[in-house]
């Protein structure tokens, strides 16, 4: 069998960030705040908040800073609960305990999606949700937004494996009070590190700009700001923490190139993926749940569930994916998955999910960058469908 791509290697930068990055280092100008106007960073959140159609941007650190500041501009107090899924990245409990909040885990389906009826069922005493569109599976944002509008429940969207994904036309991110986005380099747009948050809330975007460090008048370097937002800016003036999560110069023109990239990229993420899961789930032990009918994808890695093996097999087939030179991250069995809820020890109580935590016992991840040809796809498609058939293959009977 022919080997397999190597799928953690990222696409290159394209060229045009090159002069960017050389006048940076020529001028030395790293800092977004050291310009009055006109910093890559503040270009880069002017450009983002129109590709995605929100008013405003604030790009920062991480994804991570950009969820911990969503929650403290919502103004929650301390202890606050926020109802998260039970299956997302660890950083997501993170950013809400660094809030001083309560995370609390609701269940998640065999399709990675939000179980709506466990999530109903805890929205009584919450104050805050969070909705992780978890390796970019859109959660049903008619119903959620619907249960949340009808207690007055601010929604987080964690966008952050879902740039480009559209939900009934409209860009995931864009649909809660406020859209988190990563550059990390794991995600659609690679900047190494870094994040970014759009809402169209002229308050909630002044307070999270000047807890992420616009320090003294400094947010006044955030390009036009209309007259709601500048009375909102005076009203949060020197009456906030500066938690200083800024994103650097040298990020935003590593960024800016990328984002005319991004149609491209969404769609042979697509393409991409659609075509092996088309193959996987000709066979009876592969199982790609289908995208809700309101959803448009924008993946770069697929997700599927073993049908039919128990824990064992799907132990062997993982191991012999391994050997064929494809690796597989069954969520639940590989060591310390920082998706698997039950490591998250750094909780004061971790609740029991049993529906949740049988998905993961069977769910398996495989990075599809979307670069990859369609001879490398069906490498590792072979590989996929050769492993299982060397687990599932009936034993022989020897002899008589
Ligand atoms: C990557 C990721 C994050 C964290 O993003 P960072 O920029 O690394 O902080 C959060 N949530 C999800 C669903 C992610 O995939």
């Amino acid at each position: 069998m022919k080997q397999p791509p190597n799928v953690h290697d990222a696409e290159s930068i394209p060229a045009a960030a090159r002069d960017a990055i050389d006048a940076l280092l020529q001028s030395g100008d790293l800092f977004r705040y050291t310009a009055p106007q006109g910093a890559p960073v503040a270009l880069l959140e002017r450009e983002f908040a129109e590709l995605l159609g929100s008013r405003f941007a604030l790009a920062v650190s991480s994804c991570s800073a950009a969820l911990f500041l969503s929650l403290k501009a919502l103004g929650l107090p301390r202890d606050a609960r926020v109802l998260i899924p039970g299956f997302t990245f660890a950083a997501v409990p993170s950013s809400v305990v660094h809030a001083d909040c309560i995370p609390v885990l609701c269940e998640v389906g065999d399709n990675y999606r939000i179980d709506l009826s466990d999530f109903e069922a805890k929205l009584d005493d919450v104050r805050a949700v969070i909705i992780s569109h978890m390796r970019g599976h859109t959660s049903d944002m008619d119903a959620i937004m619907s249960l949340c509008e009808a207690r007055n429940i601010p929604v987080i969207e964690d966008a952050a494996h879902s740039l480009g994904t559209t939900w009934n036309g409209h860009n995931i991110g864009t649909i809660g009070r406020v859209g988190c986005f990563s550059f990390q380099s794991y995600k659609m747009i690679n900047a190494g590190e870094g994040g970014i948050l759009i809402t169209d809330d002229a308050d909630l975007v002044a307070r999270a700009v000047i807890m992420s460090g616009a320090y003294e008048h400094n947010w006044k370097k955030h390009g036009e700001i209309p007259e709601d937002l500048a009375e909102a800016f005076e009203r949060w003036q020197n009456r906030l923490p500066l938690y200083n999560l800024r994103m650097s110069n040298l990020s935003a023109v590593v960024i800016r190139p990328q984002l005319p990239e991004l149609v491209r990229r969404v769609r042979d993420g697509r393409t991409n993926h659609d075509y092996v899961a088309e193959r996987l789930n000709n066979s009876p032990h592969f199982h790609v749940p289908d995208p809700l009918s309101s959803e448009e994808r924008a993946p770069d890695s697929i997700q599927f569930n073993l049908i039919g093996l128990d824990e064992a097999e799907i132990r062997d087939f993982a191991a012999a994916a391994a050997a064929l030179g494809v690796s597989v991250q069954v969520f639940g069995l590989s060591q310390d998955n920082a998706r698997a809820f039950w490591n998250w020890q750094f909780l004061q109580e971790i609740p029991e999910l049993p529906k949740t935590r049988a998905m993961l016992m069977k769910a398996c991840d495989v990075r599809l960058p979307v670069r990859l040809t369609r001879e490398e796809l069906d490498t590792i498609t072979d590989i996929l469908l050769a492993a299982m058939e060397e687990v599932t293959r009936p034993a022989r009977a020897y002899g008589t």
